[in-house]
C-alpha cells in the first residue's frame, strides 16, 4: 500500500501554500485522471490537495464581451451552458465529443487541461517511458505507435495530448488564468502545453506551486461558421486519432478570419499561423482548404504505425473547414440529454 496525506484546500491561497510547502503534493479536482494514474502507480503523490470545493465554478461574462470560466466548472455544465452553446458552440461541440456523460459530469476545466497523455506505455510501469521515468527511454518510438504524434515530436517522446477541449480553446484564442506563489498571471492556451523536446515529463508551462483558476474566452466566438470533427476508432468513449477545430468568419464566400487547430497529432493542440494567414482573404473553396491542410501538416514525421495520420488529418482538415464554411457543423446532437 502507498500512503498519502489528504487535505482539503479552503481557498486558492491555501491550495497554493499546501502545494508549495510539500514537493510531492498534487491537486485533485474531479479525480477522473489522477485516480486512474495512482491506481496504476504512474503517479504517487505523497499529499493530495482536494480543490473541488474552491469557489471556481462560475461562468461569467467579462467586461469586453468575452467569458470567464472557473477552473472547477464541470465539463458537462460547460458543454451545455447557454452562453457557451450560443456564443462558443465550437467549444461545446469539442467538450461533448470527449469521454462519456458520467466522466464529463466529474471532469473539470482545469483537470481537462492538465490530463496526461494516453500513450499506453506511459500507463505500463513495466516499460521504459521518458515521460513517466525521465531518462529511461521511449517504448513507443520503436513500438506500437498507431495513436502517436506526427508533429512536434522529439527523440525523447512522441506522445499526443488527449484533450478535446484544449483543441477548441486553442482555435478560439483562449487565455489560461493562473495563480501561484508570485501572484496571478495569464497565458495564451497555445503557450500552455509544451512540446516534448528532451523534457517530456513536463507537460505544461505551469510553474511550481501554481494552480489554474480559470479560462477566458475572447469576445469573438465564431458561432456561425465552426465545426469540431473528431476521428476515432469508435463513435464514443475513445480518444481522437485526429481531431480538427475549425472556425471561420466569412464575408459572402470570402474568408475574413480563419482558425484551425488539430488534436491527436502532437504533444499540444497544433495551430499554424501560416495556414491561417493563407486562408484569410481567400474564397472558401476546397483548393484553399487543401493548401491550409498542407501548411498545417508541414514537417510531419511518422513512425512505423502512424503514417496513415497524415492523409487522415489532411482529409479531416478539408472536411471540417468545408463544414464550417457551409455552417453545417459536425453534430453532437446525440449527446444531448432531453
Ligand atoms: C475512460 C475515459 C475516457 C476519456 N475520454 C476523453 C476524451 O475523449 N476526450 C478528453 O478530452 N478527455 C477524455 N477523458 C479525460 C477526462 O476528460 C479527464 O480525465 C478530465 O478532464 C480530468 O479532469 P479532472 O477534474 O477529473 O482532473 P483530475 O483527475 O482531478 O486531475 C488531473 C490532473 O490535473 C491537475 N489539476 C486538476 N485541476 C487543476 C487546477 N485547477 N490547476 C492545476 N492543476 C490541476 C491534477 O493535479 C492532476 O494532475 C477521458 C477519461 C477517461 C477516464
Ligand atoms: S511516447 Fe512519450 S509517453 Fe509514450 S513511451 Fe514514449 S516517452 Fe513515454
Amino acid at each position: 500500500m502507498i500512503n498519502f496525506q489528504y487535505c482539503r484546500a479552503t481557498d486558492v491561497a491555501d491550495a497554493i501554500l499546501l502545494l508549495t510547502d510539500h514537493p510531492g503534493a498534487k491537486l485533485i479536482a474531479g479525480g477522473t485522471n489522477l485516480i486512474d494514474l495512482m491506481k496504476e502507480n504512474v503517479e504517487q503523490p505523497s499529499r493530495l490537495i482536494d480543490i473541488s470545493r474552491l469557489p471556481l465554478r462560475k461562468v461569467a461574462e467579462t467586461a469586453d464581451g468575452g467569458l470567464r470560466i472557473g477552473a472547477l466548472v464541470p465539463n458537462s455544465d460547460l458543454g451545455y451552458h447557454p452562453l457557451v452553446e450560443q456564443r462558443y458552440p465550437l467549444l461545446a461541440s469539442a467538450i461533448l465529443a470527449g469521454a462519456s456523460a458520467q466522466l464529463r459530469n466529474m471532469a473539470t476545466v482545469g483537470g481537462n487541461l492538465m490530463q496526461r497523455t494516453r500513450c499506453a506505455y506511459f500507463y505500463d510501469t513495466a516499460t521504459p517511458c521518458n515521460k513517466r521515468s525521465p531518462g529511461s527511454g521511449c517504448s513507443a518510438i520503436d513500438g506500437l505507435n498507431r495513436n502517436h504524434a506526427i508533429l512536434g515530436t522529439s527523440a525523447s517522446c512522441i506522445a499526443t495530448n488527449p484533450s478535446d477541449m484544449s483543441v477548441a480553446l486553442a482555435a478560439l484564442g483562449a487565455l489560461v488564468h493562473i495563480a501561484g506563489p508570485s501572484g496571478e498571471r495569464t497565458m495564451a492556451l497555445t503557450d500552455f502545453h509544451r512540446l516534448p523536446d528532451d523534457t517530456p515529463h513536463v507537460d505544461t508551462n505551469l510553474g511550481t506551486g501554481e494552480i489554474i483558476t480559470g479560462i477566458e474566452l475572447p469576445p469573438r466566438g465564431f458561432a456561425h461558421n465552426y465545426s469540431y470533427l473528431k476521428v476515432r476508432d469508435r463513435l464514443s468513449y475513445a480518444f481522437a486519432l485526429v481531431s480538427v477545430a475549425a472556425a471561420l468568419e466569412l464575408d459572402g464566400n470570402a474568408i475574413r478570419e480563419a482558425r484551425v487547430a488539430l488534436g491527436g497529432v502532437a504533444h499540444k493542440p497544433w495551430r499554424s499561423l501560416e495556414a491561417e494567414t493563407a486562408l484569410r482573404g481567400q474564397a472558401a473553396t476546397e483548393d484553399h482548404f487543401s493548401r491550409a491542410a498542407h501548411l498545417l501538416l508541414e514537417g510531419a514525421r511518422t513512425c512505423s504505425h502512424n503514417g496513415f495520420k497524415i492523409e487522415l488529418a489532411r482529409r479531416a482538415i478539408v472536411r471540417t473547414l468545408t463544414q464550417a464554411a457551409s455552417a453545417t457543423p459536425q453534430s453532437q446532437a446525440h449527446k444531448k440529454i432531453a
